[in-house]
């Protein structure tokens, strides 16, 4: 076993997004880990001396960046590998809004660099599969065709995937939804759908009642049909919410792993386009 493991390229990554799609680019040639769990909120993970294990033997570690895994960076520092490549996955992305003026405290947990939920634009997806290859090629040069041949298969994965989803969604175009934390931005700008509102106040802010109040007046006025939670949230407000006016509340899968279906980066989108397809009574086929 300790033979086959030799030569592999040791990877950790902050998120099930990136591992998968390390595991696809890398193929046989390298091992993968994720910190986060797929189901777990990312912005907040509790610092384990495991995951230092986890990267003190580590080659490489992505990161999703723009201060969405902060906790990464304790990791890597406790962990003590000096060797350890740090990739920060989002250099490369289109971000989206990247706040303007003063940022304090009031505002919630507001990004400074912007929204840091890039990968779910599946556009974004291919993005971070470059950087992943291009990282191994550097790291790996002999296996360099092998990464190479799995980024443009997966870019072509991707492609096709894409304009099939464009096509077989495009009823959720233009429809009206409230997320319960602001993950969504990149997803809807792909997919057509318009964001309303937020459950939470702020980012990173329990709902209070006044603020579900609120959340009740905007679906009686902008006809708003589906709440949609990440998997991590409990029921309780989008239940609350379900019991004074008629709405469905769904939960999506924010990561690969985050609920059933969702097993890979390109599930994650067909398993919440197709939730969100039956929460508003649209046809997919
Ligand atoms: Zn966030």
């Amino acid at each position: 076993m300790i033979s086959f493991l030799f030569g592999k390229v040791r990877i950790v990554s902050s998120t099930t997004d990136i591992a998968d799609i390390v595991k696809i680019i890398g193929g046989d040639h390298v091992t993968v880990t994720s910190i986060a769990r797929g189901n777990q909120d990312p912005h907040y993970v509790e610092i384990l001396p495991s995951y230092m294990v986890k990267v003190r033997k580590a080659d490489i570690y992505f990161m999703v960046g723009m201060e969405l895994d902060l906790w990464a960076q304790q990791i890597i520092d406790g962990s003590r590998n000096r060797k350890v490549m740090v990739v920060d996955c989002s250099v490369e992305i289109n971000k989206m809004e990247v706040p303007t003026g003063q940022i304090d405290a009031s505002m919630g947990d507001i990004h400074r660099f912007g929204n840091p939920h890039y990968w779910l634009d599946p556009e974004n997806g291919k993005l971070i599969a470059r950087m992943v290859a291009e990282k191994l090629i550097n790291h790996d040069s002999k296996n360099a065709e092998q990464y190479q041949s799995n980024l443009t298969q997966f870019e072509n994965d991707l492609n096709s995937a894409i304009s099939i989803w464009t096509k077989r969604f495009s009823d959720l175009r233009n429809k009206n939804i409230i997320f319960y934390h602001n993950s969504w931005p990149y997803f809807s700008k792909r997919f057509g759908l318009i964001t309303v509102g937020f459950l939470e106040p702020k980012p990173g802010i329990t709902p209070s009642p006044s603020q579900l109040n609120q959340v009740i007046n905007q679906i009686k006025e902008n006809e708003i049909e589906v709440i949609a939670s990440e998997s991590y949230f409990s029921d309780r407000a989008p239940k609350f919410i379900e019991s004074k006016i008629n709405v469905r509340t769904v939960k999506l899968a924010q990561s690969v792993g985050a609920i059933e279906g969702a097993d890979s980066y390109i599930n994650l989108f067909e398993t919440n386009l197709l939730i969100l397809a039956k929460a508003y009574g649209v046809s997919y086929d």
